[in-house]
């Protein structure tokens, strides 16, 4: 499954958000077969259609999907550099398939700043650059052999696939030499073909969590780290999360009933743990099926752009290989019409086929061979 890799330089406030992500974590007993890793917080994926649907089946059972987030250890200054800890760091961001960039936002006298610079003063802008450089660096380093080994092909021999990667290298090139990371570039859907072949660090989805005090979460819009901080991720095409990592410790303490009575105090709707699982699924492409019966309601992940068969094997292989349709109903028409068997009546009940592409919200019933 997907993973998003937190990361940050140090006492931005990673540990206490990922504390605050292991403790909110999924119910275990649901997903029995979910790996141990202590790097890797799991969370339930919130969903309003899911109490919906709760409420309409009454089944004896209601599992969430989850959500994947990695802790990514290891020493960011210098990383590009190559060496132990720092090399160690690069190779964990390689294998996650988007980036959570904790950012401080916070002011706080008691906690002290990495202190890289000459001001000890909170400064996102300069933290941000700090980490996004050394994925530059790293980058910059992979497209220069491969620049090197793939120029000459493509100018002599003009090679079809060597000269578009050729010209793909030749567009990120310079970006990355400017201090900018590749994925403020455009690309046209063939030369992403090439992007993803390369593997690189800059390319890759991101979301900058700004980490602001517990005073100042309930309108952190105001704040002006905060409005850099959009700024920035703006230009790359990256979206934002606001958070304030000490509250979600709280947060993660408590049951359902007080969670949702100390963010009504806090003037907020959800937590940021779930504002930020909500936004890396997002982020990620990810999209929600679900199935529905009197024994069990469950939400289901799958890439957009699915088709049925494929998300019929996130559930059982055997689902997928013997597949021969989906009964399906949107979300939408099961809360328009009220059951199952108005939606039938109403001619809104459809059988789809292998080429069928799933849709965010549909009910899905797999009809196969076995
Ligand atoms: P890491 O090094 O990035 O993992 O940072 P930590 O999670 O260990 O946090 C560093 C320090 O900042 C700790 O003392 C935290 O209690 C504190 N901290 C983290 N988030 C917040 C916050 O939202 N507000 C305040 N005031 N302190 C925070």
């Amino acid at each position: 499954s997907l993973t998003a890799g937190i990361v940050g330089l140090p006492n931005v406030g990673k540990s206490t958000l990922f504390n605050a992500i292991t403790r909110a974590g999924a119910e275990a007993a649901n997903y029995p077969f979910a790996t141990i890793d202590p790097n890797v917080g799991m969370v339930e994926v919130p969903d309003e259609r899911l109490t919906k649907l709760t409420e309409l089946y009454n089944p004896k059972k209601t599992i969430p999907t989850t959500f994947e987030f990695t802790d990514i250890a290891g020493i960011v200054k210098g990383a590009s550099k190559g060496e132990g800890l720092g090399n160690k760091f690069l190779a964990n961001i390689r294998e996650v398939d988007a980036i959570v960039h904790v950012v401080r936002a916070f002011d706080d006298e008691n906690v002290m700043r990495e202190n890289n610079r000459e001001s000890d003063f909170v400064d996102p802008l300069a933290d941000i650059e700090t980490i996004n450089l050394e994925l530059i660096l790293a980058d910059l380093e992979s497209v220069n052999k491969r620049y090197a080994r793939v120029e000459k092909i493509a100018r002599t021999a003009k090679v079809k696939d060597a000269v578009a990667e050729f010209n793909v290298l030749s567009k990120i090139k310079p970006v990355l030499e400017d201090g900018k990371s590749a994925r403020t570039l455009d690309f046209d859907e063939e030369e992403q073909k090439v992007v993803k072949s390369l593997f690189l660090l800059t390319t890759k989805p991101v979301l900058y969590v700004a980490n602001v005090s517990e005073d100042e979460v309930g309108d952190a819009d105001q704040l002006d780290y905060v409005k850099k901080i959009r700024d920035f991720a703006a230009t790359e095409n990256a979206e934002v999360a606001v958070i304030s990592a000490k509250i979600e410790e709280e947060i993660a303490e408590l049951d359902d009933e007080e969670k949702a009575e100390f963010l009504e105090s806090l003037g907020l709707e959800e937590s940021g743990v779930d504002q930020l699982t909500r936004a890396a699924y997002h982020l990620l492409g990810l999209a929600t099926y679900f199935t529905a019966g009197e024994k069990e309601v469950r939400a289901w992940t799958f890439r957009q752009g699915m088709k049925a068969p494929q998300t019929a094997g996130i559930i059982h292989t055997d689902f997928e290989k013997g597949f021969i349709r989906a009964v399906t109903m949107s979300y939408d028409d099961l809360i328009e019409y009220g059951s199952e068997k108005a939606v039938k009546e109403a001619g809104r009940l459809r059988e789809e086929g292998k080429d069928y592409v799933v849709q965010d919200g549909d009910i899905m019933e797999f009809r196969f061979n076995v």
